[in-house]
């Protein structure tokens, strides 16, 4: 793993000791000894100091001071410079997705689509670039101009989870680099060298370019400590924050504190319906790519599957028959579609929320670890299906780990019952061939989720759309449609070309 590593980061220009980059400088940590593993056979990959508060705060500083700059550069500037980054991933995307590989052990080929997505991010913030739309309103009074423009925010604090180490910077940094912020970005402490390599490419681009001020990007690297630091710093009036519901609750409760504002991506507990109509061949590919694919540890991951009574035992057969052949593995190895959980905790969590399943009346297939045929050192596990009850505590949390629940349904109402009622609203799918049911389920008496589909699982979202979810994953909208509203401040102008001051609301002020 150490030689692969070295080699890749090598490539990369990444060098594993100045771990940290503020005003485009790069430099050590002052505070706690952090080290990373591979989940791959849990060797450990490199350890350095973690930012201290004061690397934080100097972070911070320079991010402020460089939107100063970087607010007044023009936006298809700005979109230049993105356009670039979008160059240097694409040249660099098969190392990239090594380093996913390495880091956070999801298999090449699924690597290689994380950073496929963040050249797409790239793509789609150029052409945003030139279209940071204002509205022109229709004033109540005679010769005024009522309008709308979009400014730039501010510095971002950007804090991001382990299982997309590289997509996720891109979902947020490309977007608001466009909208003239500059960020703040504290990555997972699992994978911090994905950040490390990202930033080195993005800071490699904004030497050769004039109009980037120094600072612009700046990245930290530490735990929940410095993630907290970030959101309680007053100097960043946005913080993007993707990860686990407890974070999001201590991260927003933080910002608030300070009337800042935040953008939270959290926990998914993902729901699909099979209806009778449905078509199997197409469902059953769609359910488990969702379901064990990325180990389970994707937000938008299937968890729930609720099934028409009909069709029930039929599919549930095929899935059953379509698990035991799943190939678990070395996730650089062909043929491999699952790969490890991230580490030992992880797979502690999925074994105790089987036994739970199994106390609360489940019947669980699959599940077990699996030491044959793969890397001593990493956690690889079989992904397990549970028959169980939707009233069954278990069914309400999210665990990371491949776990899909089999519920079933008789009717459609009961089926958007079971679905919605879960705290967490993130991503949803029907299969079906009923176009009644299909439109229900995306209507407004359908999926309370921030995405719903038909027809296909629930991962894998495309980055044109906005992407978030409702409920405790926590309403923010990332990527793609109008979700660069959230990098930009409004300001509402009323303009009088006229001698006479009319007061709106037909108000007389006689003075
Ligand atoms: P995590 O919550 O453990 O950590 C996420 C990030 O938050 C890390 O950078 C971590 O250091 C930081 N952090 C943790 N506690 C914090 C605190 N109290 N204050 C400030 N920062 C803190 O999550 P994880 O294990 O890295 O990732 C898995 C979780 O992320 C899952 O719940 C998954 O559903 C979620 N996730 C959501 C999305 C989405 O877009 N909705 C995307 C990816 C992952």
């Amino acid at each position: 793993m150490k030689t692969k590593l070295s080699s890749t980061l090598a490539r990369l220009g990444v060098s594993e000791t100045a771990a940290l980059a503020t005003g485009d400088q790069w430099h050590s940590g002052h505070g706690n000894t952090l080290a990373v593993y591979s989940p791959i056979d849990g060797s450990q990959l490199v350890s350095f100091a973690a930012a201290s508060g004061d690397d934080v705060a100097r972070a911070v500083d320079f991010a402020v001071r460089a939107f100063r700059g970087w607010r007044l550069v023009p936006a298809p500037v700005r979109g230049e410079f993105v356009r670039r980054i979008g160059q240097k991933l694409r040249e660099c995307k098969e190392d990239l997705a090594l380093l996913v590989t390495l880091e956070c052990g999801k298999i090449l080929e699924e690597s290689r689509g994380e950073v496929q997505e963040m050249i797409d991010v790239c793509d789609f913030a150029v052409g945003l670039s030139r279209q940071l739309y204002g509205l022109s309103i229709a004033s109540e009074r005679p010769a005024h101009r009522l309008a709308e423009q979009w400014h730039p925010l501010g510095p971002v604090g950007l804090i991001t989870a382990f299982n997309f180490p590289v997509a996720v910077w891109a979902w947020n940094a490309m977007i608001a680099l466009v909208c003239g912020d500059s960020l703040v970005w504290k990555p997972s402490p699992t994978t911090p060298l994905c950040a490390m390599a990202c930033h080195r490419i993005a800071t490699a681009v904004a030497a050769g370019m004039t109009e980037v001020p120094p600072g612009v990007l700046n990245l930290v690297i530490g735990g929940a400590d410095v993630g907290q630091q970030i959101a309680a710093a007053t100097g960043l009036p946005l913080v993007s924050a993707t990860g686990s519901i407890p974070m999001g609750r201590a991260v927003a409760q933080t910002v608030a504190k300070r009337l800042g504002r935040s953008l939270l991506e959290l926990g998914g507990n993902n729901g699909a319906i099979v209806g009778p109509s449905a078509d199997m061949d197409l469902a059953l590919r769609g359910i488990v790519f969702s379901a064990a694919g990325t180990c389970g540890q994707r937000c938008t991951t299937l968890r729930r599957l609720i099934v028409h009574n009909s069709v029930a035992d039929e599919l549930l057969g095929r899935l059953r028959k379509t698990y035991e052949q799943l190939r678990v593995g070395d996730p650089f190895e062909e043929g491999t579609l699952v790969g490890p959980l991230v580490d030992q905790r992880a797979a502690d969590a999925m074994a105790a929320a089987l036994d739970a399943a199994g106390e609360q009346g489940g019947r669980v297939h699959g599940g077990d670890r699996v030491t044959m045929g793969v890397p001593a050192g990493g956690a690889y596990v079989r992904p397990a299906i549970v028959e169980i009850g939707p009233e069954a505590p278990i069914v309400q949390t999210e665990t990371f780990a491949p776990i899909l629940y089999f519920l079933r349904y008789d009717t459609f109402d009961e089926a958007i019952a079971i679905h919605n009622g879960v705290p967490q609203g993130l991503a949803s799918a029907i299969f079906t061939n009923d176009v009644r049911e299909a439109e229900l389920f995306c209507s407004q008496q359908g999926s309370d989720c921030g995405i719903a589909n038909v027809n296909i699982g629930t991962s894998g979202a495309e980055i044109g759309g906005a992407f978030g979810g409702e409920k405790e994953t926590g309403g923010g909208r990332e990527s793609g449609s109008d979700a660069w509203k959230n990098y930009m401040r409004r300001a509402t102008n009323t303009i009088n070309y006229s001698s006479q001051l009319p007061l709106a609301q037909g108000i007389k002020f006689p003075l």
